[in-house]
């Protein structure tokens, strides 16, 4: 069976990376690493959470077209770097991607199989709280991420699927219902 993309977006501290972790206990489902000029946070590895790369170099890959997508959130660059998603798409995987809502419209003219999945939170005090209690951020980091989420909220139309994180469990099994759908239709 052929594997596909599936695309995970929505604002900064919504919850998706968290819901991706519980989405990858199905070992059919893969996660892309993702390359960042962002400096690790407290506990990040690289080649685990990120390749951390700078930002001459990231760009030098950027035109060499190594990047499945990029774009620049806050700061930073992002890229989702193309060989290890399209080998393992080729291979019947599922190969998560949690991006943000610039890289997911550039994936879905990719040309892979593709599906994506927009997670909101329940409320816009939800949101500001949750970025601010992971206390990961600087309070400008979180100005600008809460600033971003204003548009990517808007965009979640865009989407194949919206999913409310209200409670982690109930979203990630919701986004595992919809991935066990896909499958099932051949994707
Ligand atoms: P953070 O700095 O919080 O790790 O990530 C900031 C935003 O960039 C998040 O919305 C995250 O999902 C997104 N992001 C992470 N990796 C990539 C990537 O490879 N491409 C794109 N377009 N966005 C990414």
């Amino acid at each position: 069976m052929p594997g596909f993309l599936l695309v995970l977006s929505g604002p900064s501290g919504v919850g998706k990376s968290s819901i991706g972790d519980l989405l990858l206990k199905d070992p059919a489902i893969v996660r892309s690493v993702s390359a960042t000029t962002r400096p690790p946070r407290g506990g990040e590895r690289g080649g685990v959470d990120y390749f951390f790369l700078d930002p001459p170099d990231f760009e030098r890959k950027a035109k060499a077209g190594e990047f499945l997508e990029h774009a620049t959130f806050g700061k930073n660059r992002y890229g989702t770097p193309r060989p290890f998603v399209e080998g393992k798409v080729r291979e019947g995987n599922v190969v998560l991607l949690v991006i943000e809502v610039q890289g997911a419209r550039q994936v879905r003219d990719a040309g892979l199989s593709c599906h994506s999945v927009f997670v909101r939170p329940p409320s816009w005090q939800a949101l500001e709280e949750r970025l601010r209690s992971r206390g990961t951020d600087s309070p400008d980091d979180i100005a600008r991420r809460l600033d971003i989420a204003r548009g990517e909220l808007a965009a979640a139309a865009e989407f194949e699927a919206v999913v409310i994180n209200r409670d982690l469990k109930q979203a990630a099994r919701e986004v595992k219902a919809l991935v066990d759908g896909w499958r099932g239709g051949g994707a």
